[in-house]
C-alpha cells in the first residue's frame, strides 16, 4: 500500500509511519513542523514539508504520494493553546482536515483514518468508562474542531463513499512524545525526575486518567486502515489511573524517589476520565497489550537517552 501520514514528525504519526514501514509499506508523511521534528521521521519514510491548511501543498502531495492510506495525525493537539488563540486551533485542525478529506475523495482514497480525541469529546457528567454512545459535549475549542471532523467523515462517507475511520484516543503516552509546553504528563515528568528536578502536581494528584501506550495506538491506526467499517472509536484502556500512581510509576522505573510538590489545580481539569474500549475490540479486533508499567519503563528509557540525562 501507499500511505500518507499527516503529522508524521510528531509522536503518534511517526509510530504509524514505522509501524507500516515494517509491514512493507511505501510510506510518506506531510507535516508542518509545527511541533514535530525531521528526526522524528522515521528512515524510509519520503518527507514532504508542508502545511495542511494549503490546498494546493496538499494536492501536490496527493498528486505526488497516490496514496492508498491516510492517517490524518497533524493537529494542533494542545487543548490549552485553542482557548488562548481558537483561530489557530479553527484553521489547522478543523480547515485543514476538511482540506484533506476533501484531496482524500477527489484522490479516490481506500481509507482515511482519523485520530480524534475521547477525552475531549465527552462531557463532565458522562459516565466513567465512558463508551461512543454517550453524547458528544466538548468542552473547549479543541474538543470542538477534533469532534466537528467526525461529521464532514460522516458527510463525505455517505454522499462520497469515503472509507473512513475515526479514532477517539485517551490519554496517549510513550517514547518521542514532547516533554515540552502542554504535553502529556507521562513525558513531562519523566523528563523531571530523571533530571533530579520535582515534579509539580497540579491539585492533590487524585485525577484519573486513561493511558494507552503509543504503539497500541499506531496498532490500532493499523487495524482501522484495514477495517470494511466506517466508525468512531475510543482507543484506550478503559483504566483509571492517577496523576499519583503515575508518577510512582516513573520513579519506580527511574530509580528515584523525589518528592513532587503541589500547585493549585487547573481551571477546566475534569476528575476522572476513562474509555470503554469493547467497540475497538469489536469493530476492529483491537486491545491495549502493553501494561502501563511495561509502557513507563519504555518511556523512561527512551526519556534518558534522548535528552542525554
Ligand atoms: P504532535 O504535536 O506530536 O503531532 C502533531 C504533528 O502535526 C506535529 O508533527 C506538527 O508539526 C504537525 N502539524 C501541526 N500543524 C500542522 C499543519 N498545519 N500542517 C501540517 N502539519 C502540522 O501531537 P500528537 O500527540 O502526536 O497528536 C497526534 C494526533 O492525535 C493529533 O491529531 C491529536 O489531536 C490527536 N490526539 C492526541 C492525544 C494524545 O494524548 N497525544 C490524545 C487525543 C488525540
Amino acid at each position: 500500500m501507499r500511505v500518507l501520514v499527516t503529522g508524521g514528525a510528531g509522536f503518534i504519526g511517526s509510530h504509524i509511519a514505522e509501524l507500516c514501514l515494517s509491514r512493507g509499506h511505501e510510506v510518506a508523511v506531510i507535516d508542518s513542523l509545527r511541533t514535530g521534528k525531521v528526526g522524528n521521521v522515521p528512515e524510509g519514510a519520503r518527507f514532504i514539508e508542508g502545511d495542511i491548511r494549503d490546498r494546493e501543498a496538499v494536492r501536490g502531495a496527493f498528486a505526488e504520494v497516490k496514496p492508498d492510506w491516510v492517517f490524518h495525525q497533524a493537529a494542533q493537539a494542545a487543548l490549552r493553546v485553542s482557548v488562548i488563540d481558537p483561530w489557530e486551533d479553527l484553521s489547522i485542525n478543523l480547515v485543514g482536515s476538511v482540506n484533506l478529506i476533501y484531496q482524500a475523495v477527489e484522490a479516490g482514497v481506500s481509507k482515511f483514518v482519523y485520530a480524534s480525541s475521547g477525552g475531549a469529546a465527552y462531557g463532565p457528567h458522562a459516565p466513567v468508562p465512558t463508551s461512543e454512545a454517550s453524547p458528544a459535549q466538548p468542552n473547549s475549542p479543541y474538543g470542538i474542531t477534533k469532534h466537528s471532523v467526525e461529521h464532514y467523515l460522516d458527510f463525505y462517507g455517505r454522499n462520497y463513499d469515503l472509507s473512513w475511520m475515526a479514532l477517539r484516543y485517551s490519554n496517549v503516552y510513550g517514547p518521542r512524545q514532547d516533554s515540552e509546553g502542554e504535553a502529556g504528563v507521562v513525558a513531562i515528568f519523566a523528563r523531571a525526575v530523571l533530571s533530579g528536578q520535582p515534579p509539580t502536581i497540579y491539585g492533590d494528584g487524585s485525577q484519573t486518567r486513561d493511558y494507552v501506550f503509543v504503539k497500541d495506538v499506531a496498532r490500532a491506526n493499523y487495524l482501522a486502515a484495514e477495517s470494511a467499517h466506517c466508525d468512531v472509536v475510543n482507543i484506550s484502556t478503559g483504566v483509571e489511573t492517577s496523576v499519583l500512581e503515575v508518577l510512582a510509576a516513573i520513579q519506580a522505573a527511574a530509580g528515584t524517589s523525589l518528592e513532587p510538590l503541589f500547585g493549585e489545580e487547573r481551571v477546566g481539569d475534569i476528575a476522572r476520565c476513562a474509555l470503554t474500549s469493547d467497540l475497538a475490540a469489536e469493530k476492529l479486533g483491537w486491545r491495549a497489550t502493553v501494561p502501563f508499567r511495561e509502557g513507563i519503563a519504555q518511556t523512561v528509557a527512551w526519556t534518558k537517552g534522548h535528552y542525554r540525562l
